[in-house]
């Protein structure tokens, strides 16, 4: 088959991952763009807010204060969609009204004190230091007997939904292991089993050879956009050892890690000279008290946006009803993507 036809017509693409399907329509990005590229004003926030809840020294809305925090902070979500003493129960009507009860712990974990301080605009040392507090509560909410998977993600923006600028992300811990995670241990599992050998492993094997759709790379982290990719600039960050969990890092790998998520945050606040928003989380192997060998460590970005900061994306009609589908392929988002400085837009004037 003629591989440029992957850019000239449409076509569906498989992800291995979720085992599922997106469509491709590369043909109508040839439709001509004649609307301008926006740019929104850079939100001017202050270094302090007295007005919000997560900045040190203020009062949350269950009335607990903040200590005067230099670093990090975590602690319990005010708003838990989880609690640890849900009751639990099985409710079966006809096998047609199913439903258990779920006990899970929400967490908040500010990085840092600083209210305008966003992850591609801190110090390496300053992300370091983020991900060791990732890597602290990954094992303690792990360890809890009933815990059986640990999501930690950050949505950024409004867009996004976040309902505070103040950089930080939340930590889930669940007693039954959710649904993508199910359905990507499968595939690990049936990857491995049909192979003897890691799916993630082959695949950064096989895109490092390509180059096509990798971002960029260091010792131990690459970042791509998956060949299978539904956001317009979504990217997959894989580690280049096979390792089921951040609590596996050496001292070096916690420095790369830092490395790499700076060099990808600024890429995509550099795309449109915005404050870029997207949905981030990692994968990682479940605490089900399983060795879980398949599991391949890995995070996915989520971001909305496709022509400029204010356009974009939205999962409508077709794509609820059937599967994704996108215009731009993930080959010409990821040439945007690497030729981009890896200097802030905002560093630079
Ligand atoms: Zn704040
Ligand atoms: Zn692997
Ligand atoms: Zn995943």
């Amino acid at each position: 088959m003629n591989p440029s036809l992957l850019q000239e017509v449409p076509h569906r693409r498989f992800n291995p991952l979720t085992r599922e399907w997106i469509l491709v329509s590369p043909h109508r990005t040839r439709r001509p763009w004649l609307g301008r590229v926006e740019k929104t004003a850079a939100a001017d926030l202050p270094q302090y807010d007295p007005t919000c809840y997560l900045c040190p020294g203020n009062e949350r809305a269950d009335g607990a204060r903040n200590p005067k925090y230099a670093s990090t902070f975590v602690f319990d979500n005010d708003f838990a969609a989880l609690l640890p003493d849900a009751p639990p129960f099985n409710f079966d009507e006809s096998g047609l009204l199913i439903a258990r009860g779920e006990k899970g712990i929400s967490r908040v974990i500010c990085f840092s004190p600083r209210h305008d301080l966003t992850i591609p605009r801190m110090a390496p040392h300053e992300i370091e230091a983020v991900i060791a507090i990732w890597i602290e509560e990954y094992q303690r909410l792990g360890a809890i007997e009933w815990v059986h998977h640990v999501q930690i993600f950050e949505n950024r923006g409004a867009l996004m939904g976040a309902s505070n600028p103040h950089p930080h992300c939340q930590v889930w811990a669940n007693e039954s292991i959710p649904v993508v995670p199910v359905k990507e241990i499968a595939s690990f599992q049936a990857y491995r089993d049909a192979k003897n050998s890691c799916l993630l492993c082959d695949y950064l094997k096989l895109e490092l050879q390509l180059g096509q759709r990798v971002i960029c790379e260091n010792e131990a982290f690459a970042v791509v956009i998956p060949f299978w990719a539904v956001w317009p600039f979504e990217t997959l960050l894989l580690s280049k050892r096979h390792l089921a969990s951040m609590e596996e890092f050496s001292s070096s790998e916690a420095k790369l890690l830092a490395d790499i998520l700076r060099r990808i945050t600024i890429r995509y606040d550099n795309l449109f000279e915005t404050s870029f928003p997207y949905s981030m989380g990692f994968h990682q192997r479940p605490t089900d008290g399983q060795a879980h060998p398949e599991y391949h460590f890995h995070a996915h970005y989520l971001p909305p946006l496709l022509r400029s900061a204010i356009v974009q994306k939205f999962m409508v009609g077709y794509e609820l009803l059937n599967n994704p589908q996108r215009d731009i392929t993930a080959e010409s988002a990821a040439a945007r993507l690497r030729n981009l400085p890896e200097v802030h837009y905002l560093d630079r004037k």
